[in-house]
């Protein structure tokens, strides 16, 4: 009888720690679960990489969460220009090819318990405390696309004792939203973006001075237009060959987007045509702006492929708008006034002699004078050969 009892008691305890583990097992689930459909929503690659480096240390108590990409055409790099992991302690690193991936999980498979130094130097270089950890494969199309390395200062917390079907599964699902972000990110930069000069093209242009316009009537603010022409750009190609004219081409793209504010919005309008807003900027502004990006494209040393310098210059229009400049509601017509106007103050710089900028004022706006910028460098010939 006192046997029986005993069974019974030893009975309900057991059974009382299985349900407790039951119960920590469907928490656990449902938190891989909740997790899987944050990442799912992740509309870009910076949301999905703050996920994964913040929250996942938060969510599933860890020491460290850091990860490895590989990016062999700098695809992820070029979407994340402007990205910093959120706390210096996150690693977050490109790697160009599988080398250092391979040697992390020779089997592809994942790695869990204590890091040998090296590894732990490779899988977490800035937090040494780690004393346990999982390490991740992530494989897409059979091909490992990076590594996720999540560590803990607990050594008893990763062990070869456990299952880890669930961290498997969510490294799947992981690599299937890496990979998803990169494509659909890089599908819509395609769709915008000049491949040449890697500034906006002409169709992202046309939809950006409408948003511009109507943003510029709403809170009342001026938009400047700018339109730059590269003065004898034909002469370029013939001298020196069409690659080192679109070596130009990508350089005068890249001195635009640097000399420019984020909130400006720099676009390659055709051939050797740039078509700039400026945002919020009066025309005396734009008139100074445009006259310091000449003064800057008239002073750029470029190299043919003999190495010999050269110079360039352009010409450049200059118009603008205020919400009293237009008499009618279209959006679309305002942005052709816009957009002719600029045009015509190219034309005008070109017949002035090229290597200038100038002003057309819309045509029911009152004229202005900008003698000040008058300051055409005459000394400098467009396309002269020797610096
Ligand atoms: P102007 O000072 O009157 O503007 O003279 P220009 O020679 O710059 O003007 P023109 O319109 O006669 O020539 C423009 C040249 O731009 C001709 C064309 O070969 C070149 N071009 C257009 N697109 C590209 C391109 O993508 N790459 C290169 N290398 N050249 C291009
Ligand atoms: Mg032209
Ligand atoms: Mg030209």
């Amino acid at each position: 009888m006192e046997s029986l009892k005993q069974e019974n008691t030893d009975l309900k305890r057991s059974l009382r720690l299985l349900t407790t583990k039951v119960e920590q097992n469907e928490q656990l689930l449902r938190s891989f679960f909740d997790m899987e459909i944050r990442l799912f929503s992740c509309s870009n690659l910076a949301e999905l990489l703050d996920l994964i480096l913040v929250e996942f240390k938060d969510h599933f108590q860890l020491s460290a969460v850091n990860l490895m990409l590989l990016d062999p055409e700098n695809a992820a790099r070029d979407l994340l220009e402007s990205y910093t992991p959120p706390q210096p302690e996150h690693s977050l690193r490109f790697v160009d090819n599988q080398q250092l991936l391979k040697s992390l999980f020779p089997t592809q498979t994942l790695r869990v318990g204590e890091l040998s130094p090296p590894l732990k130097s490779i899988a977490f270089p800035r937090t040494p405390y780690i004393l346990s950890s999982a390490l991740l494969p992530l494989i897409r199309h059979n091909c490992l696309i990076g590594s996720l390395h999540l560590g803990s200062n607990d050594p008893d917390r990763y062990s070869d004792h456990f299952d880890y079907d669930y961290i498997n599964h969510l490294a799947s699902v992981i690599a299937v939203c890496i990979e998803n972000c990169i494509n659909q990110q890089n599908m819509k930069r395609l769709s915008i973006i000049d491949m040449l000069t890697k500034v906006y093209n002409r169709r992202a242009f046309d939809q950006e001075i409408i948003k511009e316009l109507s943003r510029a009537s709403r809170h009342d603010r001026p938009l400047s237009c700018l339109f730059i022409d590269l003065d004898y750009f034909k002469l370029v190609n013939d001298n020196f060959g069409h690659q080192i004219g679109d070596k130009v081409l990508r350089a005068i793209g890249l001195l635009l987007r640097q000399n420019l504010r984020k909130t400006d919005f720099v676009a390659r309008y055709g051939g050797e045509e740039f078509a700039i807003l400026l945002p919020n900027c009066d025309s005396h502004k734009a008139m100074q702006i445009s006259d310091q990006l000449r003064n800057k494209i008239a002073h750029m040393v470029i190299h043919n492929s003999d190495n010999t310098p050269f110079r360039i210059s352009a010409s450049i229009g200059v118009t603008h708008c205020t919400s009293a400049s237009f008499t009618f509601d279209d959006l679309n017509a305002q942005a052709h006034a816009l957009l002719k106007a600029a045009d015509e103050a190219v034309y005008q710089a070109k017949e002035k002699g090229r290597n200038r900028v100038e002003y057309r004022a819309l045509p029911n706006m009152k004229p202005e004078l900008f003698s000040a910028f008058d300051t055409r460098d005459t000394s400098l010939s467009p396309v002269s050969i020797n610096d």
